[in-house]
């Protein structure tokens, strides 16, 4: 982990080279935060696949699957008023190794139903560009207002 400003210090510099040689990155972060000063497009993973992807600011505005709302969620925020808490998962991180049948998110979401445990979602069309997998992502743009009302991460 790299002190805060030496990060910030090598976003810029990669950030520079990007415009100045016209370079593409495959930039893969725990850290979701900073991705605003690096990525056009966003691709969320769990256990080993793509639950979500997209461009920046949609994935960002209207995320679809609850995992990316858990991830958006948690990014500190700065401000002692904000009284919103980041959205809840349930339970430990399952095997890699030997993931869960069905969505292999289903043991650590708050909203899964009967269906996600036997069957397993695909990358679907939600927007322009933009796919989800989840078989509750319509209902996910109602939720993250919930937990990503005071979430800045427009591009500046
Ligand atoms: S498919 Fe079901 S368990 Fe998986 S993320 Fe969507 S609601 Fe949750």
């Amino acid at each position: 982990m790299l002190d805060v400003s030496v990060n910030a210090q090598i976003l810029n510099l990669m950030s520079g080279l990007k415009q100045r040689y016209d370079l593409a990155y495959l930039f893969i972060t725990h850290d979701v935060a900073t991705t605003k000063y690096i990525c056009d497009w966003i691709a969320v993973m769990y256990l080993g696949e793509i639950v979500e992807k997209g461009p920046f600011e949609e994935v960002t505005r209207a995320p679809g699957h609850p995992y990316t709302i858990a991830l958006l969620s948690a990014i500190p925020m700065p401000d002692p008023k904000l009284k919103l808490k980041p959205m809840a998962t349930e339970g430990e991180i399952p095997s890699s190794i030997n993931p869960p049948g069905g969505c292999r998110f289903h043991p650590r979401c708050p909203y899964r139903e009967a269906v996600c445990e036997k069957e397993h979602p695909t990358l679907t069309k939600y927007s322009d560009n933009h796919y989800v997998a989840c078989f509750r992502a319509d209902e996910m743009r109602r939720e993250a207002g919930k937990f990503l009302e005071y979430l800045q991460l427009r591009k500046g």
